[in-house]
């Protein structure tokens, strides 16, 4: 198959995307926009001339130098009308790219303002998320971040907020709260210090991921793993430490894949160096994810080509992403229904890789 037709085939496949930060995805278009409504200054008046600000680019140095693309945004995001905007937003970019489930992290506690509440916050996202669903039929629900440098009193309020919000008997009718993630600079804040909010969200009944071993190391993947955190988001540095990989394939914990976010943030050294399809054949449950595709100027489709790259086919694609709705945070049931719209999809785009030449 030619490089066009095996494109449109990635783009038809039905897919989910688990780990996809709203701060993260939004358009430059609607950055400029925002600024200009809001007259909070930016540090370019054009679109061409803010990209360089928004979007990271391939020679970004680390980790800490991705998330200072933030700086730019959250005067942005501390608002109703912003938040709601961007989550329908995000929901439409989503349905272009076939992505039928995505699942839209973000840290209320970074929007919030005096006159904005961390509910504000949520309420904003969801009432997004709902018109989105209406005008472009792709499910979502939402994950709270706490963030590793914000200290105990403004973590303890976001999961406050995510318990109110959350729902146990969610569906894809209605976007609802399902989990809780912690996100941040985990070289400085070891993932231990944050136990107690896991231990509770199981207590609870609330779904859990854990941003860990993007960065160097598996320290932090083993505390993930300790704390029983049902998903891992990136653990890029998992394969370093046979006896977690071992613990990882057994217990069939997820680790949620951000290839172009990885490159990006120098977690590995170029896309041809990403453990993914070292994992898969070592039995590591994985999926693929935008991570912040408005920062990367990515989008799922893309990431799919680039796993095309490190050597799966587009049928092992395909099982990829069917496969990822065992991971999605909602009931079984639920899930059989996405498996459903699922299989009968990608039964038609793999049909139409027979018809192309
Ligand atoms: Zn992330």
């Amino acid at each position: 198959m030619n490089a066009t037709g095996t494109r449109a085939l990635l783009r038809r496949l039905p897919k989910t995307d688990l780990h996809c930060h709203l701060d993260g995805s939004l358009r430059p278009q609607t950055v400029l926009e925002l600024g200009r409504r809001f007259k909070v200054k930016l540090p370019a008046d054009t679109l061409e001339g803010l990209v360089a600000h928004v979007q990271v680019a391939p020679t970004c140095r680390s980790l800490r130098e991705f998330l200072d693309v933030f700086d730019v945004l959250y005067p942005l995001l501390r608002r109703a009308e912003a938040v709601e905007r961007i989550a329908y937003e995000l929901v439409e970019d989503c349905a272009r790219d076939n992505i039928r489930h995505v699942e839209v992290r973000f840290a209320p506690e970074l929007q919030r303002t005096a006159r904005f509440s961390s509910e504000d916050v949520v309420e904003a996202a969801l009432k997004g998320l709902r018109r989105g669903l209406k005008d472009f039929g792709t499910t979502s629900t939402a994950i709270i971040c706490l963030f590793r440098s914000h200290g105990p009193k403004l973590n303890r309020r976001a999961f406050e907020t995510a318990k109110k919000f959350f729902r146990r008997d969610a569906s894809l009718d209605e976007p609802a709260v399902v989990g809780v993630d912690l996100a941040g600079d985990e070289a400085r804040y070891p993932t231990l210090q944050y136990a107690e909010f896991y231990e509770e969200a199981r207590r609870l009944g609330l779904w859990t991921t854990c941003h860990a071993g993007e960065t160097a190391g598996t320290a932090n993947l083993q505390a993930a793993l300790d704390l029983r955190v049902m998903r891992i988001g990136h653990g890029t540095h998992l394969l370093e430490s046979p006896a977690l990989t071992a613990e990882v394939v057994r217990r069939r914990v997820p680790l949620e894949i951000g290839l172009t976010s990885n490159v990006r943030t120098k977690s590995v050294s170029a896309l041809e160096a990403h453990p993914a399809r070292r994992m898969h054949e070592a039995g590591v449950p994985i999926c693929l994810n935008t991570d912040d595709r408005g920062i990367l100027g990515i989008d799922l489709t893309h990431e799919y080509g680039s796993a095309l790259r490190l050597g799966f086919s587009p049928k092992e694609l395909a099982r990829l992403s069917l496969g990822s709705i065992d991971f999605v945070f909602l009931p079984e049931a639920q899930r059989r229904r996405l498996r459903r719209i699922f299989e009968r999809e990608i039964a038609l785009a793999l049909g139409m890789e027979a018809a192309v030449p």
